[in-house]
């Protein structure tokens, strides 16, 4: 089978391709913005045969995918789409950096897959947890955030600035997603997966840099604290392992029963406190050269925030999620290992 992953130099996309081709049951052809970038993903892979790139430039696009399917349309039987911008630095325009890009990208690849991908059989969105609620319902204790969730965003509030960008962006791309995949449920069936911040290592050492991806650079950024520094406790959220994010798409591709569902991925919530604290517990030799251990304040905060319920959402998986423990251990060895600190 063939799988086309859009977004292929992503953090979260370059571990899908990984799986599927070590599973040796997938051909993957993977959507990336640079001939250049795909040089260096080929070489990252071994140059194996059973992966080819096609070159989409910018999401933003309204037909950015219409050549890549025109070419590769036929062979095409599943679609992983990651595409979609996920940065807080914006030059200009959050509506055009951020909003549009990701809205479009649904759009182009949803109507590339419907012009010229008559064998796709199941479309995966990698939505958020963005587009089930936004931070102020989250910092609502007594409210109950599950799979029937949705972020009441407006496109207004929405450009007000890239965090609110980027909350709008995932709400609005997956509202399309289900409005396009209810249309046509009788030809595609679709997944969205939901997923908090997404930890774990890089799929290659290579993609260690001083600035990682912008979920592993909360992690980064909380080991590189100062000695006796302390951390921002406000700073919280909910966090899930890469491997499940994985196995995740990976199971909505081979399990008929995870069609058009909502998946919400996420085990546990987090402050940075909670992170400097696992870091110092587990790196005992970076005790006293990062932020300080505090035991308890991160706890006091998830009482002032709402309920994350997934139970949905393990039940139609079936596997456990890694601990909070793995996820910033993950990161952590691997970054180490890199700056040569383990
Ligand atoms: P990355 O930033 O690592 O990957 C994003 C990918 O999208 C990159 O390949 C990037 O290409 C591509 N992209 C962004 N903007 C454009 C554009 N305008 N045109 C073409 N391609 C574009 O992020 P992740 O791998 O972490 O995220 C992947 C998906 O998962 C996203 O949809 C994100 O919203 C979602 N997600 C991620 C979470 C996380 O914690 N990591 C949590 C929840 C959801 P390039 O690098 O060349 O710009």
């Amino acid at each position: 089978k063939t799988v086309f992953v859009s977004g292929a130099s992503g953090f979260i996309a370059k571990h899908l391709i990984k799986s599927l081709l070590s599973s040796r049951n997938y051909k993957v052809i993977g959507s990336i913005r640079t001939k250049e970038k795909a040089e260096k993903l080929h070489l990252l892979f071994k140059n194996d045969p059973n992966l080819i790139f096609s070159v989409v430039s910018d999401i933003s696009n309204p037909n950015a995918f219409d050549e890549s399917f025109q070419k590769h349309g036929v062979q095409i039987d599943y679609v992983l789409h990651t595409a979609s911008p996920l940065f807080f630095t914006v030059k200009e325009s959050c509506e055009k950096e951020i909003l549009v890009p990701a809205v479009n990208g649904v759009k182009s690849i949803l109507h590339a897959i419907q012009l010229y991908g008559p064998n796709v059989k199941k479309i995966v969105l990698t939505s958020s947890s963005a587009a089930l609620a936004q931070a102020k319902d989250d910092a609502t204790p007594g409210l109950t955030i599950n799979e029937a969730s949705w972020n009441a965003i407006t496109w207004e509030e929405a450009k007000k600035n890239p965090y609110y960008a980027y909350y709008g962006s995932k709400t609005y791309g997956e509202k399309y997603f289900w409005e396009f995949i209810n249309k046509h449920k009788s030809r595609f069936a679709g997944t969205a997966i939901c997923p908090s911040y997404v930890w774990g290592p890089q799929t290659f050492e290579q993609d260690i840099k001083s600035t990682l991806n912008s979920s592993c650079q909360v992690i980064n950024e909380v080991l590189h604290t100062k000695p006796g520094s302390i951390v921002d406790n406000d700073y919280c959220g909910s966090c899930i392992h890469i491997d499940d994010v994985v196995k995740a798409h990976i199971k909505c591709l081979e399990d008929d029963n995870l069609a058009y569902e909502r998946l919400f991925l996420e085990n546990g919530r987090f402050t940075l406190q909670s992170i400097a604290n696992q870091i110092n517990e587990d790196f005992p030799n970076l005790k006293g050269r990062i932020a300080k251990y505090i035991q308890g304040i991160d706890e006091e905060k998830f009482k002032t925030m709402a309920t994350l319920d997934n139970r949905k959402t393990r039940e139609l998986l079936g596997f456990q999620f890694k601990s909070f423990k793995e996820c910033i251990d993950d990161t952590v060895s691997q970054i180490l290992k890199v700056e040569g600190g383990l």
